[in-house]
């Protein structure tokens, strides 16, 4: 069977990998004219560990020693439990370069079946095969077709007709700069809570640093005229130390600027020879640290469908009934954790760092193993 992919992101180029290993062919479209290293970092859980070891992607990684979190102000609120999650789910939290792991998976999948410039406007799907209609009027056709083109996705749009994502309310700022006279340990990440906004900051492998900032905006809204830095320096002025001093060292022109945005969670992401994938089906908040490896499962969930399943439709049945109702928790978790960062009252703000800091280890566990949980057959 020859599978299409929409889109070469991280989901796309792990579905390509998946797919290849269930012994079909595979021919990516990705719109961008090169794949796009995004200086960033990523949180990858126990759950997209495993993931990628299912795909044998290797990756650069820094394990993840510990990760605190803060008031803004430098208090000390709960430390996540690293360890014992990486005990309880059989591998371990690591940080990564955004760049790094889809280079990983890039060349896991190989150059060969990576269609680069190939912005796919439509598909075409009849009970024979499906077809795709690019923006420069090529056709390509397949058995089915993976729309793992993001948040936007136009395999989406034709398959669902369920609009826009939805606009959350915040802002995030990324950026990265080498670690040298930075007070943060290797391995460790802190963040900070503050009334409607928060920071993060952590290790990556490579004696860098990846930082965060999120804060409540307007949708679309652009830079000042000082550019990202000089309005993140504004907002994040009083915080405590390494916040201003990272901001300030950074390369502003390398700064990254992006509104945070989820869908509703849906209960179907298939119809015919067509399916979704990571963000195109279920588009999170940063705050779970969540999206890139539920989309790693996701891939891995659909090869294995396609290998177990007499045929297509049994196959996208069984991939929605392993990846669909546990994503989207992870999407209303997500969205939970963006709502109460967006909490500004400084009373209320108290009492939510109040009770993070009163939350008992096992509860906090136990939150962490309903979004780890592997998944089931
Ligand atoms: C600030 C931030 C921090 C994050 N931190 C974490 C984290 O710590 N841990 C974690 O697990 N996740 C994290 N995520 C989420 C994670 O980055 C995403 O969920 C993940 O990258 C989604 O991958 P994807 O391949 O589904 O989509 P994308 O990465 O959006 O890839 C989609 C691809 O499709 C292409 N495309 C789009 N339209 C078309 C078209 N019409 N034709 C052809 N190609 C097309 C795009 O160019 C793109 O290459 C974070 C996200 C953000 C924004």
């Amino acid at each position: 069977m020859k599978a299409l992919v929409a889109g070469a992101g991280i989901g796309g180029l792990a579905a390509g990998v998946a797919l290849r290993k269930t012994g079909h062919e595979v021919e990516i479209f990705e719109r961008s004219n090169e794949l796009r290293e995004i200086g960033a970092g990523l949180m990858i859980w126990p759950n997209g560990v495993r993931a990628l070891e299912a795909l044998g992607v290797g990756i650069k990684a820094l394990k993840v020693e510990g990760v605190s979190i803060r008031s803004w102000r430098g208090a000390r609120l709960m430390e996540l439990p690293i360890a014992e999650i990486s005990k309880r789910h059989g591998s371990d939290v690591v940080f990564v370069h955004r760049a790094d792991l889809q280079a990983a998976l890039a060349d896991s999948f190989g150059r060969d079946g990576l269609r680069l410039g190939a912005d796919i406007r439509r598909f075409q799907d009849d009970a024979a095969q499906v077809a795709i209609t690019l923006r420069d009027g090529t056709l390509a056709t397949g058995d089915l077709l993976v729309g793992a083109d993001g948040l936007r996705s136009a395999v989406r749009r034709q398959l669902l007709g369920d609009g826009d994502p939805t606009f959350l309310g915040s802002t995030i700022w990324r950026g990265t700069l080498g670690a040298e006279g930075i007070a943060l340990r290797p391995g460790h990440g802190v963040n900070w809570f503050g009334n409607g906004s928060e920071f993060l900051a952590f290790f990556l492998a490579d004696e860098r640093i990846y930082w965060a900032g999120v804060t409540k905006e307007p949708k679309g809204e652009k830079a000042g005229p000082g550019g990202h830095k000089q309005d993140l320096l504004e907002r994040f002025e009083h915080w405590v130390e390494p916040v201003p001093s990272l901001i300030a060292a950074t390369d502003g022109r390398a700064i990254l600027r992006n509104d945070m945005y989820d869908r509703p969670p849906v209960r179907q992401w298939s119809a015919g020879r067509v399916t979704l994938l990571g963000d195109a089906a279920h588009p999170m908040s940063p705050n779970a640290g969540q999206g890139a490896c539920q989309a790693l499962e996701d891939a891995v969930a659909l090869g294995d469908s396609l290998r177990r399943a007499p045929d297509l439709a049994g196959a996208f049945e069984l991939y929605e009934r392993r990846r669909l109702r546990r994503a989207n928790r992870v999407v209303a978790m997500s969205r939970q954790g963006s709502r109460s960062v967006q909490i500004e009252n400084p009373l209320l703000a108290g009492i939510r760092d109040g009770l993070g800091r009163l939350l008992p280890r096992w509860v906090l566990v136990r939150m962490l193993d309903a979004t780890l949980a592997a998944p089931r057959d």
